[in-house]
């Protein structure tokens, strides 16, 4: 009886993930790009953040940070975690002597690794339709000037405007043309996009010009005005300026713009500057303090969404999967081949969606501690289950046509299968008289 148990339980995949739940929350390097070049994307840490019991089937919202290195970007990013722990109560920017902890911020001009980073620990919020989402916090690095390969920083520009719903793009000073140009690499895979459904690609893109030393042209705080000056299209404009423009507008819902002072001499260039309150210009915390919330209060929360469906947990890793696949390549990718991996991703999301809730009904009609159940009823239910997560599955909006989703609920039927064959398996061994048949079990009886 021991034996068969331990077989079912085998056959079963666990629901259960390993969790990071335990640790202290720390920022999780998800993507790293290695010597030659390449990514490589840690699914294992993908997984431990997103698919942990109370967090998979929650709708996400992801705010990323990415721009050239060292401009305060993992600075920021600190008070956003400050925002979120606090609940943006009041007093959520922190105390004058508070050191600031959370991504890693430093001066010198010494580079980082390129990659994408996300903070262990989800966030709960809750909309004001009631429901509750999990905000996740994505850290880019990379270094965006000429010496470095440009398909390294744009796979992690790209790849971080995909994944995440509010995108802060970070840029010092100004908005240059270059900064234009680099968007509209990434607004190339949105255009054919666009082609193949009515919503906009990307959901909201934050231009955060850090040390703004024009006030007088343009208040600080938000610069709408100032942003549609810079990306309006004039007739006197060079065609390539006018189309990088014109992409670009139309490839995010929103777009926005910040003006943030500078935040002080010391924070700027003192190597013992610890992120305490009181070495920061008072100018630079007033701005804060309507930025973060600007971005993360309840109401501000942008649900990520990918052809017109709202994202879960569970879904975004799937589209992370696909997307570094179509980056693993030598070659930028080809925006048609970004399109195909959408399409297979919200595929893959649908089919594990409907999988999981075959696999929870199942849970609850036979899972481990239910009583043994006629294989005929068993059976009867299972196939009731099998349509409903079928249901599922078409009901849920892909890409790519009906032909490009049929090969996956085939695949869809095929795991259920395979899950019920092991479901079938805990069930006999529940069974009295089977089990009697071990002489072990039978021995036991005798004795009882
Ligand atoms: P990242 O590479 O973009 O993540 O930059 P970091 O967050 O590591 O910050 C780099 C340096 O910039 C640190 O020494 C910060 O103290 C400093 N810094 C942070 N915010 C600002 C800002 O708004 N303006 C200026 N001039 N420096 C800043
Ligand atoms: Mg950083």
């Amino acid at each position: 009886m021991g034996e068969n148990n331990q077989q079912a339980t085998k056959d079963l995949p666990k629901l259960e993930t390993n969790t990071v739940e335990r640790l202290p929350p720390h920022p999780v390097c998800i993507l790293k790009s290695k010597d030659d070049h390449t990514f490589e994307l840690d699914i294992a840490a993908l997984e431990g953040i997103l698919l942990q019991k109370n967090v998979r089937d929650k709708q996400v919202v992801v705010v990323s940070v990415a721009g050239a290195f060292r401009k305060g970007k993992s600075f920021l990013l600190d008070f956003f975690l400050r925002y979120l722990q606090k609940k943006g109560a009041d007093g959520w920017i922190g105390n004058d002597e508070e050191e600031l902890t959370g991504f890693s911020w430093r001066g010198g001009a010494e580079r980082e690794t390129t990659g994408i980073l996300l903070w262990s620990e989800p966030f709960f919020s809750v909309l004001p339709s009631g429901e509750e989402v999990v905000v996740l916090i994505m850290d880019t690095q990379g270094a965006f000037d000429s010496t470095s390969t440009v398909k390294d920083c744009a796979t992690v520009f790209a790849l971080s405007t995909m994944t995440s719903s509010v995108q802060v793009y970070n840029i010092s000073s100004n908005i240059q043309e270059d900064n234009l140009q680099h968007l509209q690499l990434f607004t190339e895979y949105g255009r054919l996009a666009l082609a193949e459904s009515s919503s906009k690609p990307f959901q909201r893109l934050e231009f955060l010009v850090r040390d703004w030393s024009y006030p007088y042209e343009h208040p600080y705080g938000n610069g709408q005005s100032f942003l549609d000056k810079r990306i309006s299209i004039d007739n006197e404009q060079h065609q390539e300026l006018k189309r990088s423009r014109s992409q670009i507008t139309s490839c995010f819902e929103k777009l926005g713009c910040f003006l943030m002072p500078h935040p002080g001499k010391i924070v700027a260039s003192n190597p013992n500057f610890k992120g305490k309150l009181k070495d920061i210009d008072e100018d630079f915390i007033e701005y804060l303090s309507i930025f973060v919330p600007s971005l993360l209060a309840p109401k501000n929360l942008q649900v990520k969404c990918i052809n017109g469906s709202d994202v879960t947990c569970r879904g975004l890793l799937e589209y992370f999967k696909a997307y570094i696949k179509v980056f693993e390549g030598g070659e930028l990718p080809e925006p048609k081949s970004m399109l195909q991996a959408t399409a297979e991703a919200n595929n893959l999301a649908a089919l594990a969606a409907a999988k999981d809730q075959y696999q929870r009904d199942m849970e609850q009609l036979c899972g481990g501690d239910t009583p043994y159940l006629v294989p005929k009823e068993l059976d009867n239910r299972s196939e009731i289950y099998k349509s409903k997560a079928r249901t599922l599955f078409n009901a849920t909006r892909k890409m790519g046509g009906d032909e490009f989703s049929k090969e996956y609920e085939q695949r869809l039927i095929q795991e259920i299968n395979e899950l019920f064959d092991g479901f079938v398996k805990t069930n006999d061994s529940k069974n009295i008289f089977n089990a009697a048949r071990t002489p072990a079990v039978f021995l036991v009886i005798i004795v009882l």
